[in-house]
């Protein structure tokens, strides 16, 4: 560095610490965070990204508008409602109110009445119960994954689904064997066509075998039929495992085996049958015709049904297992059960989702298209930009391929950058050299934001142009 270089007078550490605002800040926020937003803040200055002269400035506003965490609060302009990046489902009013109400110190674990300890998590599981009158039983883990490894771990060979009313006799206990021991895992027997990876390279195959089970593959990509299941069941076989292909969808020349018939295949041999959904719809929902449901697959026989809590049911970060009592009671007994279980937030969340009718999810999904409409046009007139078609999607959490019919903003690529580092952090959708700005998944009460951020990027690209 040359003598004259300005960065060489980048002010001191300690002279910023003693800051009066700095001080200030250090009434709520500890020394090593206070630290490492100064360096960071003068290493920018360093690297010529600021001029020094804004160092103390840049510290004192950075200081002030931290936020509780290092999570920034983004607007999701994209379109895509269960978006994995952006922590899936946003919640509701009532979940939001449940985990502040749940912050300190809760009954989660004990009877207020006799003071003794009692069961957890009861009050999720009535919601989800009365949600849901086909499930005899129900049980949340950390979440869908969690759900599914529990559930090929802890229900496997013969007789571990007894209970299923069908093959029960009254004396279920005479019925039931032992599940084979740790050491044989068997074999989990899955179509070929729903072997899939979830996202940033999660193979729930791999997931399994972690397990040491064994996957017994039948069928092919596009075809499936119920004598592949049949042809390869054995002694050794685990369960039956269904997975719907949450994230993909072959089309064209494609079969597969409904959970009813694999119900009567199970019920022959005597083996569990789990179905892992993702998405967590309770009942059909007209808009996504194709959807499985729940509720449907557990009339359909299903011995434990999987799904996350933060895909199309609109809840925290969860996985939730429902089923026929004496197999979600397996389940919940097993050793890991204790390693995945949920936090009292996430069981606060999920009941006040499952209790209350706003879910950002569901109207997201159910919007009022003239609405949404009126909504854009007003926001393209007052930046001056086109309206254009645009399909919103449900995401990785369901319904592939299904288009959600809707409308965009469209704007120059090169507003998608300062959009996404602006405030409100908006994340629009890139798309085909444009930036996209779909308001299905914002609030409408943020519109006003959303039109004043763009307004200031596209003003601030003009004065770059000149
Ligand atoms: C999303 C998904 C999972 C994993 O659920 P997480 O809640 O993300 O752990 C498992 N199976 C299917 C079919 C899924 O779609």
């Amino acid at each position: 560095m040359v003598e004259s270089d300005p960065r060489r007078s980048i002010p001191r550490t300690d002279h910023l610490l003693a800051l009066p605002e700095v001080i200030a800040a250090g009434e709520h926020l500890n020394q090593e965070t206070i630290k490492a937003i100064i360096s960071e803040v003068q290493t920018a200055a360093r690297t010529g990204q600021i001029p020094v002269a804004e160092v103390a400035p840049t510290i004192i506003s950075k200081l002030s508008s931290r936020l509780a965490s290092s999570l920034t609060p983004v607007l999701n302009a994209t379109g895509i409602l269960v978006h994995t990046n952006l922590g899936r489902a946003p919640l509701s009013p009532a979940a939001t109110q449940a985990i502040t109400e749940a912050a300190g110190y809760v009954d989660v674990e004990m009877d207020l009445g006799s003071g003794i300890r009692s069961k957890r998590g009861t009050g999720a599981k009535a919601a989800l119960l009365q949600a849901c009158p086909a499930a005899e039983d129900a049980l949340v883990v950390n979440n869908g994954a969690a759900a599914l490894l529990l559930a090929v771990t802890a229900l496997r060979g013969r007789g571990a689904h007894v209970g299923s009313g069908r093959a029960a006799s009254a004396n279920i206990d005479s019925v039931r064997k032992p599940a084979p021991p740790a050491a044989e895992p068997g074999e989990i027997i899955i179509s070929r066509g729903e072997l899939i990876e979830i996202g940033a390279g999660f193979r729930l195959t791999d997931l399994m075998t972690t397990t040491g089970a064994r996957l017994r593959e039948v069928g092919t990509t596009n075809r499936t039929h119920l004598a592949d299941y049949a042809d390869a069941i054995t002694d050794d076989t685990s369960c039956l495992l269904k997975v719907h292909t949450s994230n993909f969808r072959v089309e064209g020349f494609t079969s597969s085996v409904e959970v009813a018939e694999l119900r009567t295949l199970a019920d022959e041999h005597d083996v569990p049958l789990i179905v892992d959904l993702g998405s967590g719809l309770f009942t059909p929902d007209p808009a996504l015709p194709d959807e499985p449901d729940i509720d449907s697959a557990l009339r359909a026989g299903a011995d434990l049904v999987i799904v996350s809590g933060d895909k199309l049911l609109g809840g925290p970060q969860a996985g939730l297992i429902l089923g026929r009592s004496e197999a979600v009671q397996t389940v919940a007994k097993h050793p890991l059960a204790r390693a995945l279980r949920t936090d009292k937030l996430t069981l606060a969340a999920l009941e006040a989702t499952i209790t209350h009718t706003a879910n950002p999810i569901h109207d997201a999904l159910h919007i009022d298209k003239d609405r949404l409409r009126e909504r854009t046009e007003t926001l393209a007139e007052a930046i001056g930009a086109t309206v254009v078609e645009h399909d919103g999607r449900v995401g990785g959490g369901g319904a592939p391929g299904v288009p959600l019919p809707g409308w965009a903003v469209e704007l120059p690529e090169h507003c998608a950058e300062p959009l996404r580092t602006g405030d409100p952090a908006i994340v629009a959708r890139v798309h085909q050299g444009r930036c996209l700005i779909d308001l299905r998944c914002v609030p409408e009460s943020e519109d006003q934001r959303v039109a004043a951020a763009i307004g200031t990027v596209l003003t601030s690209n003009l004065v770059d142009d000149d």
